[in-house]
C-alpha cells in the first residue's frame, strides 16, 4: 500500500500556528497533495483570473471569501488525480457549512488542531516570510540560510499582503467565531486531534507523526490478521 494512501487529513488552528509549515512536512513524507484554499485564492489573485479579481479586497480585509466559491474550487481541486494519494486540507473547511459541504463529497480521516495562543500567533505572523513554492520561514524562529532567498528553490521570499496588523485581527476574530465551531463538529466523529502547536517546529511535527505512524500501524495489522 502507498503510504499516505488512507490519509485525507485536515489542519486547523488559529493564523500563524503553523498549519502551513506541518502541512508541507506531513504532505512531503506522508507523499500526499498538499492542498491550501490561501494559495489557491493568492494564484488566481497574481493570474489576475475572474475569481482572483472576485476574491482580492475580501482577502485584503482579511474576510472571508463566500461559501460557494470555496466549495466550488475545494470540489474541483480534491477531484483532480493527485488526491487520489491522499490530501491534507490546509485552511478549508473555515466554517459549519463548508466543513458539512466537504463531508458530504468526500470522508476524512484526521483533523489536526494546532493549538497556539493569540499572542504568539500574533508574534509568529509579524516575521513570517513565504516563497511562491510553499515554503514558509519565520526571521527569527526558522530562518532561511541565505536572508530573503527560499532554501528550496532560491525563489525570493515576501510578505503576505494580508499580513497587515488590522486584516490579522479580523482572521483571528473570525477564527474564533466561525472556524473553531468546526472543532467540536468533527471532535464529535471521533477524528479530532488536539497538538500542542507552541513548540519547536520539529517536536510539533513529531506529535502530529506519532498519531499518523500508529493509525498506519493499526490499518497494517488489522489487514494482517484479515488473511
Ligand atoms: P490565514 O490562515 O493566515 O488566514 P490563508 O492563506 O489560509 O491564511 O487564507 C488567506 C485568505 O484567503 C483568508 O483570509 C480568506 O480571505 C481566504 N480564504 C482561505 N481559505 C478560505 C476558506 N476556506 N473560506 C473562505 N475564505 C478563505
Ligand atoms: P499558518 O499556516 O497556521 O498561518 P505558518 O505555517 O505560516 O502558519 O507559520 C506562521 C509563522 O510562524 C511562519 O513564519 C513560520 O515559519 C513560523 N512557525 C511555524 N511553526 C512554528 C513553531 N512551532 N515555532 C515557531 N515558529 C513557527
Ligand atoms: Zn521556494
Amino acid at each position: 500500500m502507498q503510504k499516505g494512501k488512507n490519509l485525507k487529513i485536515i489542519i486547523v488552528g488559529p493564523q500563524g500556528s503553523g498549519k502551513g509549515t506541518q502541512a508541507e512536512m506531513i504532505a512531503t513524507e506522508y507523499k500526499i497533495a498538499n492542498i491550501s484554499t490561501g494559495v489557491m485564492f493568492r494564484e488566481a489573485i497574481k493570474n489576475q483570473t475572474d475569481l482572483g479579481r472576485a476574491v482580492q479586497s475580501i482577502m485584503m480585509q482579511g474576510d472571508l471569501v463566500p461559501d460557494k466559491l470555496t466549495n466550488e474550487l475545494i470540489k474541483e481541486r480534491l477531484g483532480k488525480s493527485d488526491c487520489k494519494k491522499g490530501f491534507i486540507l490546509d485552511g478549508y473547511p473555515r466554517n459549519l457549512a463548508q466543513a458539512e459541504y466537504l463531508l458530504a463529497i468526500h470522508n476524512i480521516s484526521h483533523i489536526f488542531e494546532i493549538w497556539v495562543s493569540d499572542k504568539e500567533a500574533i508574534k509568529r505572523i509579524s516575521g513570517r516570510r513565504m516563497c511562491s513554492c510553499g515554503m514558509t520561514y519565520h526571521l527569527e524562529y526558522n530562518p532561511p540560510k541565505i536572508a530573503g532567498v527560499c532554501d528550496r528553490c532560491d525563489g525570493r521570499l515576501f510578505l503576505r499582503d494580508d499580513d497587515t496588523e488590522e486584516a490579522v485581527k479580523q482572521r483571528l476574530k473570525i477564527y474564533h467565531q466561525e472556524t473553531e465551531s468546526i472543532i467540536s463538529f468533527f471532535e464529535k466523529k471521533g477524528i479530532h486531534y488536539r497538538i500542542n502547536g507552541e513548540q519547536k517546529i520539529p517536536n510539533v511535527y513529531k506529535d502530529v507523526n506519532k498519531i499518523l505512524n500508529k493509525i498506519l500501524n493499526d490499518n497494517k495489522k488489522k489487514k494482517q490478521t484479515r488473511y
